[in-house]
């Protein structure tokens, strides 16, 4: 039996553990598949205040996770295969390591950016395939970049990225976006930004340097195309990590979990969420751990008998 239980190890799991652990509370963290999240999936890190040099993701990763071990986080790895969050306490079975109990949980589980699926790609992440501008358009000044995608997310990375690059080319599969007209807007009144329509992406090709291009499938002609790039940035949208739960808690239509305004308290009592599993705004390793931080308070005033109402106005 555990006070709290959290499960996900990227910022917002680890910071939570970090704060749960200095309060004597000695949380078990649960390792998934992804160690360390979406951050150990790009290069260097040079927004998250206080590496005014920046920091290797995975490093940035596994200096939190020692952090969280050093004041008496338990790690386990393994993959969750059901949870039951109906009656107190909460149950847990986790792949290797059976039936496990808890007062609380944190859930931060992340949402994973969606792929392409095609031949090229995941070799590729990190030299050249990205799914984060705010991370990696840095990378890219003065190069030309490829924002695949007709979303909202694609628009305003694609315009982001002109910050930049020196021509950023929108490839959709389709004529129509589905991207709010707002957001339509600004990225066709933006110079920097060429449109690649009815371009479905076939293949990443790259050489020895990176990525060099993406083959797609053009619609209109029935043929294959070479576009050059130096970047692709892959805008598909993203996919919150709650199949797990098999709805028990409350989500929005886009699956991400819901959590009462300006707390982390899920609709079950002791249930509490952080990071990117309830946040498909901001999405950023400081917003993420900043929401660790206040699971673990809120967890800490539950595991207190503090009433929520009272927590409000503490
Ligand atoms: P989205 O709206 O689901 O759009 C995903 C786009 O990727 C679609 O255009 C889709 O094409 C394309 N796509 C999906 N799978 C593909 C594949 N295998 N190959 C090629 N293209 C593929 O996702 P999103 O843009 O991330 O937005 C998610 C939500 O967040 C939306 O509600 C959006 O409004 C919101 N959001 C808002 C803002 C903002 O207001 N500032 C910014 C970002 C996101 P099809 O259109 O052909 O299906």
């Amino acid at each position: 039996m555990y006070k709290s239980i959290i499960i996900g190890t990227g910022p917002a799991g680890l910071t939570a553990a970090i704060y749960m652990a200095r309060a004597n509370l000695n949380p078990l963290v649960i390792e998934g598949p992804q160690p360390g999240g979406q951050l150990t999936t790009t290069t260097e890190v040079e927004n998250f205040p206080g590496f005014p040099d920046g920091i290797l993701g995975s490093e940035l990763m596994d200096n939190m996770r020692k952090q969280a071990q050093r004041f008496g986080a338990e790690f386990r790895t393994g993959w969750i295969t059901s949870v039951d969050l109906s009656q107190k306490p909460f149950t847990l079975k986790v792949e290797g390591h059976g039936e496990l109990k808890a007062e609380s949980i944190i859930v931060s589980t992340g949402a994973s950016a969606r792929y392409l699926g095609i031949p090229g790609e995941q070799e590729n992440i990190g030299r050249g395939v990205s799914t984060c501008a705010t991370c990696d358009g840095f990378f890219f000044r003065g190069k030309k970049i490829i924002v695949v995608g007709g979303g909202d997310s694609a628009m305003e990375e694609a315009h982001f990225l002109t910050r930049f690059a020196s021509e950023v080319v929108l490839v959709h599969r389709r004529e129509e976006l589905r991207a709010s007209k707002i957001m339509q807007d600004r990225a066709r009144s933006n110079p920097k930004i060429t449109w690649s329509l009815n371009r479905a992406p076939l293949e990443v090709l790259a050489g020895e340097r990176g990525v060099t291009g993406l083959k797609v499938w053009n619609n209109e002609t029935g043929q294959e195309e070479i576009i050059e790039t130096d970047g692709i940035f892959i805008a598909i949208g993203h996919t919150p990590n709650t199949g797990f739960l098999a709805g028990q808690l409350p989500t929005d239509e886009q699956g991400y979990l819901l959590v009462h305004p300006g707390t982390t308290e899920t609709d079950i009592p002791g249930v509490f969420a952080c990071g990117d599993v309830q946040d498909h705004r901001y999405r950023q390793a400081i917003s993420a751990a900043g929401t660790g931080c206040m699971a673990a308070l809120d967890a800490e005033r539950y595991l207190e008998g503090i009433p929520a109402e009272e927590v409000l106005t503490l």
